[in-house]
């Protein structure tokens, strides 16, 4: 008997294209500590998701929701796997 699959893509809210780039930005924050004149900095760096199509950005995490957001639209048995 074969299984059913099911797949799902996430796809751009604007254009609904399914492929998307990733690009970094780099930057150095810098915060001032108590009861000091000296500032402390740490380094990020940001990962954003452009749409191929459309160039709307968007996070990892915003992608994640919408990954989490079709998953709910399934009726599942959850075994733990909380990989998205
Ligand atoms: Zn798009």
């Amino acid at each position: 008997m074969a299984k059913d699959i099911i797949k799902e893509y996430f796809a751009c809210k604007s254009c609904g294209n399914m492929q998307f780039r990733k690009e970094y930005v780099f930057s150095i924050e810098f915060h001032s500590v108590n009861f000091s004149d000296d500032l402390i900095y740490g380094r990020e760096r940001e990962e954003i998701y452009v749409c191929n199509c459309c160039g709307a950005e968007m996070s990892y995490e915003q992608i994640r929701q919408g990954l989490r957001d079709t998953k709910a639209k399934h009726k599942y048995i959850d075994k733990g796997n909380n990989d998205v």
